[in-house]
């Protein structure tokens, strides 16, 4: 099997389904990799994927990569974007990824199935476009161990890595500090 077949399969086994979105994620993962000299077929360590979307593709952005939030090597940035900035944390080296489809308006009038065939081998050019960024990660987003551990002075729980806020002098998590994204019913 070629790169992009072992790859896809990868893909396709952790998100569940075939559908361009993990196709097209694929073809992200290995251009980001390539660009950064990261064998995708081998563990991977010192990789950070920024993704700028949480839809299909993100699945085989982590299968792929091995990266994920719990690692702390996959961040989530809500921009509603295809697109990934991924960062080799060896060399500093980073290199923004994302979908740009310039002929989406004729694949949007195939069949899926079809679509999926030639998302996979279309080239590159046509369908991705690559950037090279610089990108700081601050001491607080990166792995290891936790910092500065805060505790809200509203609700008593723990928050790290800086993720707390000081209004007017007191220490406030996120869901006191106003716009939480829930309601506390019982
Ligand atoms: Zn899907
Ligand atoms: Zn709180």
């Amino acid at each position: 099997m070629s790169n992009y077949e072992t790859l896809f399969e990868k893909a396709k086994a952790s998100h569940g389904h075939v559908c361009p979105g993990i196709v097209l994620g694929t073809r992200l993962s290995i251009a980001g990799l390539r660009e950064l000299g990261i064998d995708p077929e081998k563990p991977i360590h010192n990789l950070i994927v920024y993704m700028e979307i949480d839809r299909c593709g993100t699945d085989a952005v982590q299968a792929i990569t091995g990266c994920s939030l719990g690692h702390r090597s996959l961040k989530h940035k809500d921009f509603g974007k295809f697109a990934a900035t991924f960062v080799n944390t060896d060399t500093g080296k980073a290199v923004r990824v994302s979908i740009h489809e310039k002929n989406r308006a004729e694949h949007d009038k195939l069949d899926i199935k079809e679509v999926i065939k030639l998302l996979a081998k279309i080239p590159e050019d046509e369908i991705l476009k690559i950037e090279k960024v610089q990108i700081t990660i601050p001491k607080e987003d990166q792995p290891g161990f936790p910092v500065g551990k805060a505790v809200c002075s509203k609700c008593g729980e723990q928050i790290s890595d800086n993720r707390h806020i000081v209004k007017d002098g007191n220490v406030l998590c996120r869901n006191c500090a106003g716009g939480s994204y829930y309601t506390v019913i019982e």
